[in-house]
């Protein structure tokens, strides 16, 4: 079995039916580079980027941030990297001194990425000059995490326009073209879909915070660990939804968080539509094998099916047949 997975692991992501999708792969520090491309990954689809704030007491410059990055799309080249600017908060707390912290009482809900960036711009500028300046060593597209509405993406997006005309002031190279996107992790964000497709290039689904915060169910709490279900009903909805409104505005949707590399949910994914598999690198050989032994007809008709029930016993009923009959 290690041998076949081995073998698939440099074809294609492609249906029997001949339906193409990308499998990209999750990095937490550039390390892993060499892995991602071990595993046949044609891009990196999520490059967390808090590792280069813990466990330390000065914040990284943007020399620092250029550095790391500039590494990773020269070697991923010609493949794309998308980065994400830093999530700090939430389950991911740098050194409370390093940013200030007061303790919350509930960081999850928190100031955390985006939200934390928008109110300590500096420490998002540093990070948005090394991505820029790193885009012109390879294909970088940028990503913005926790996005709730419209207000906090465009607020993002103005200090973006501003590390990009002050780069062109200092005559520093960057692609003029750099890509936007944002994850799509929060319910609200998912409730307008519609409006961000708008104004993104691409999204990326996090379904580790989607289900958390859907479903209310606290992501690393095993009290309540029974609770959280990809396959719930309103999660499959709002997984369904992003899609077809992504599609509408004709932009790609990944998904990032770890239910698009478990290779139990890839048949109904594939059957939504989802455009773009970003899992982490041992996982890539296992999701490919999946979607080269089903036909997208076919999990197109599972996907329907699924919906067409909001059961979630039913669900796993239909997807255990679906994976018996794969193995
Ligand atoms: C997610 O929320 O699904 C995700 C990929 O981001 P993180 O796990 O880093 O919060
Ligand atoms: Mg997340």
């Amino acid at each position: 079995k290690t041998k076949e997975l081995k073998k698939i692991k440099n074809l294609p992501a492609e249906t029997p039916d001949n339906y193409k999708v990308s499998i990209f792969a999750n990095i937490d520090n550039p390390d892993e580079v060499k892995s991602v491309l071990n595993n046949g990954a044609t891009g990196i689809g999520l490059y967390r980027t808090e590792f280069m704030f813990f466990n330390r007491s000065v914040l990284p410059n943007d020399k620092e941030h250029f550095e790391n990055y500039k590494k990773v799309a020269e070697e991923m080249s010609p493949y794309a990297t998308i980065i994400r600017t830093i999530d700090v908060g939430g389950d991911k707390l740098a050194d409370a001194g390093l940013l200030n912290f007061d303790a919350e009482a509930n960081p999850f809900m928190g100031l955390r990425a985006i939200r934390l960036c928008l109110k300590y711009p500096d420490i998002f500028i540093d990070q948005l000059k090394g991505i820029l300046r790193a885009s012109a060593f390879g294909k970088i597209r940028l990503m913005y995490p926790m996005i709730s509405g419209l207000d906090e993406l465009c607020e993002a997006n103005k200090i973006l326009e501003k590390v990009k005309e002050e780069l062109r002031k200092e005559k520093v190279a960057f692609d003029e073209n750099i890509e936007v996107g944002a994850m799509i992790e929060v319910p609200s964000a998912a409730g307008i879909m519609d409006v961000l497709a708008k104004e993104l290039d691409f999204v990326s689904i996090g379904t580790n915070d989607l289900i958390q915060y859907t479903l209310a169910v606290d992501r690393v709490n095993e009290n309540v660990a029974n609770l959280y279900d990809p396959l719930h009903p309103a999660i499959l909805r709002l997984i369904k939804r992003i899609i077809e409104e992504g599609h509408k505005a004709k932009i790609d949707v990944g998904m990032c968080g770890e239910m698009a590399g478990d290779p139990y949910y890839t048949p109904v994914l594939l059957g939504l539509g989802l455009d773009e598999f970003s899992v982490s690198s041992a996982q890539i050989p296992k999701i490919k094998k999946v979607i080269r032994s089903i036909t997208i007809t076919d999990a197109k008709k599972l996907a329907e099916d699924i919906l067409a029930n909001a059961d979630r016993k039913f669900s796993s009923k239909l997807l255990d047949k679906v994976q018996s009959k794969l193995n």
